[in-house]
């Protein structure tokens, strides 16, 4: 047999298993003060309660006549599928149909399979530095060429820096697919309205197609800035939206997401006949998925319940407290931040030129804080390093200062 190469070929997927490993050289050596990981974008949980009974109910019910359900549609349930239509999407003036939603065990899984709908030798751009997945998975399709110094042959990189504000240039060479992640994950910044139509507009005149990746939408503190592309005119005829429960509403272990695939979004056939993406993205599904567990998908719906929206509601504002602690401890230290306002995730420029991982270690053996080095997410993330609010209060200020203490002493 042989084996995929491109696999074999890819960079050894090396950030968190080596902050792993030196964090646990480190606490080997018993360090006076216990470790607090501030690095891994997992949240601290536990289920909201109206969710944990849903999820609960639903498992019972299974084991009785009445609850059992067997396979699923495999787009997901119509019970999920209405709340997310009316209170993702209506709510903001953002009409869709019920098949243009597609239930499914997690953004991460969509956003990496939706390269199966792109041809061999689609040109993809990414935002750098950016959430490993979307690279990884065109380079195991074998559409990035050679990896040598630390880039791929045939990817481009958009710079999203402290000096241009965050904001992707656009490329001038013909791109077919752009993937975005708003809230940014790891920078945790936004794109306003205008500042996403300009990229939408570009993308409707060169026919490129953008995968949007609104994990994070939960977060957005300001109506002004879009919590899905699709409230920006036209934005349907170009764009894939993906959204998840797991930093929402606590679902990393429980696993419940979904994609939107609009009817007007088209692509071209070798022979430039345009064709529609949601079918043949059902297509897809249909051989390959028999979808989410309807334990899971009853705990999704129970989000959107009056209780539901109130607790989850309440965890997201207590992580929101949190960056704003984070920030403002920083601030006094004179670092550049961004990000932490509309999203769980605090980006700043390491002191004096370290590098991030000259960062990483110092703030391991100084302050025995975990966070993560810029650079594991692109070379635009060199000396920059990035720390998470998924934590709760305590650990948090005790964090932020030990931070602001080991900073002064450099
Ligand atoms: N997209 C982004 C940008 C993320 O940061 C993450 C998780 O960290 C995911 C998707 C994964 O989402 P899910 O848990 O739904 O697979």
């Amino acid at each position: 047999m042989q084996v995929n190469h491109h696999i074999a070929q890819l960079p050894a997927g090396y950030l968190f298993a080596e902050v792993a490993r030196r964090v646990r050289e480190y606490e080997a050596r018993e360090p006076a003060l216990p470790v607090i990981r501030m690095g891994i974008g997992d949240v601290p949980g536990p289920l909201a309660p109206a969710v944990a009974r849903a999820f609960a109910d639903a498992a019972l019910g299974m084991g009785t006549p009445e609850g059992f359900r067997g396979y699923g549609p495999e787009g997901g349930y119509p019970f999920l599928i209405d709340q997310i239509l009316r209170y993702d999407y209506e709510a903001r003036d953002v009409r869709l149909e019920r098949d243009e939603v597609f239930i499914s065990d997690g953004a991460k899984t969509d956003t990496a399979a939706l390269q199966e709908l792109f041809s061999r030798d689609a040109r993809i751009a990414v935002t750098d530095p950016v959430y490993p997945v979307y690279v990884d998975t065109n380079a195991m399709a074998g559409r990035l060429g050679s990896y040598d110094d630390g880039r791929w042959s045939n990817l481009v990189t958009l710079p999203c820096t402290f000096d241009n504000g965050f904001v992707p240039v656009l490329p001038r060479e013909r791109v077919d697919v752009l993937y975005l992640c708003y809230p940014n994950n790891p920078t945790g910044t936004v794109l306003s309205k205008v500042q996403l139509k300009q990229i939408v507009d570009w993308a409707r005149e060169h026919e490129v197609l953008i995968i949007y990746d609104a994990a994070y939408k939960a977060f957005i503190q300001n109506p002004d800035i879009p919590s899905t592309i699709y409230e920006v005119p036209g934005a349907k005829e170009v764009a894939i939206e993906c959204c998840s429960y797991s930093k929402t509403a606590g679902f990393t272990g429980v696993r419940c997401a979904w994609t939107v695939i609009p009817r007007e979004l088209k692509g071209r056939l070798p022979s430039g006949v345009q064709v529609a993406l949601n079918p043949l993205w059902r297509r897809r599904l249909g051989s390959k998925v028999n979808g989410v567990s309807f334990p899971v998908q009853q705990a999704a719906a129970a989000v959107y319940s009056p209780e539901g929206t109130a607790q989850v509601q309440d965890c997201i504002r207590q992580y929101q407290e949190n960056a704003r602690l984070l920030l403002e401890a920083i601030a006094g230290t004179g670092l550049m931040t961004a990000g932490g306002v509309h999203a769980p995730y605090v980006w700043l420029k390491t002191p004096g030129g370290m590098s991030g991982w000259d960062f990483f270690d110092y703030l391991l053996e100084t302050a025995s804080v975990v966070g993560t080095p810029g650079e594991g997410f692109g070379n635009s993330g060199a000396g920059c390093f990035r720390l998470t609010a998924f934590s709760t209060r305590e650990h948090t200020l005790e964090a932020s200062r030990r931070i602001v203490h080991a900073l002064k002493k450099l």
